[in-house]
């Protein structure tokens, strides 16, 4: 009898009312690969009853469509489309609130496993990254440029105009805000920005070393020209001062 040399594999995985095209089968084995190769993978997942405790605590699952157990499932069972599939827009409604990692009576981190699944959107520039991080464009500037991002005294109108109507509507106790934060060196933007130069070079060579740059040249390259610009002038004028106390 002939061998049959069908398989019940779908080479490429496509969905007529996506907007995006097919993808194929070894692009799917490729994602799922590095989200498994991660060294917390193994950690983070120790398998699963499918008991859905992780779901019933979830702040989340009870705004959104999105249950911690179904990702998990996904996972535990190496259904590629389905992971392809939760990649899309489900793994972004997680508050990385991690109860769900307090709960698992198998000790799995669903919340863990979930940021594993977001960092390989990030790598593999997944439209779902780009839409989720472009309102954050501002945030992620500070962030990398100064190692600080948010401080009290900007919650307010005159700093978020473009956040739409509502802001309008705050009126932060900004007392009672900076109490949550116990450094005073991170109450205001004046004390929190200012960086001292040697910190910023270094925390450059971290964001490089640890492919965080790379990641944002993938998701938002106008960001990433606006922020080289920026450690390029602070790494000359760290040069140049160096340079001055060699010369003193
Ligand atoms: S970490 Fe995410 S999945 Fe887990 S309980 Fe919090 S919101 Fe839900
Ligand atoms: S991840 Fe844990 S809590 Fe959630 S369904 Fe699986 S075994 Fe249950």
């Amino acid at each position: 009898m002939a061998q049959a040399d069908s398989t019940r594999v779908q080479t490429v995985i496509g969905d007529p009312v996506a907007e995006g095209g097919p993808v194929t089968r070894a692009k799917l084995e490729e994602i799922f690969a590095d989200i498994q190769s991660d060294l917390r993978y193994d950690h983070e997942l120790n398998g699963c009853l499918n008991c859905g405790i992780c779901t019933a605590t979830c702040p989340a699952a009870h705004y959104y469509d999105f249950s911690p157990r179904e990702i998990v499932q996904l996972l535990w069972t190496e259904n590629l489309e389905g992971i392809h599939d939760a990649m899309q827009e489900k793994i972004w409604a997680c508050a990385q609130c991690y109860t769900c990692a307090a709960r698992c009576p198998f000790g799995n981190s669903p919340g863990g496993l979930i940021m594993l699944m977001r960092e390989t959107a990030i790598k593999h520039q997944m439209e779902s990254a780009k839409n989720v991080l472009r309102p954050f464009s501002r945030v992620m500037l500070k962030l990398i440029s100064t190692g600080n991002q948010l401080s009290p005294d900007m919650i307010n109108k005159d700093h978020f105009a473009d956040w739409g109507p509502n802001i309008s509507k705050v009126d932060a106790p900004l007392k009672l805000l900076r109490r949550a934060i116990p450094m005073p060196t991170l109450n205001t933007t004046a004390t929190a920005w200012e960086v001292n130069l040697k910190t910023s070079v270094e925390l450059y060579t971290i964001w490089e070393m640890t492919g965080v740059l790379k990641q944002l040249e993938g998701i938002d390259e106008n960001l990433f020209d606006v922020i080289t610009d920026i450690m390029d002038e602070k790494r000359e004028d760290w040069k140049d001062f160096v340079a001055e106390q060699q010369d003193a």
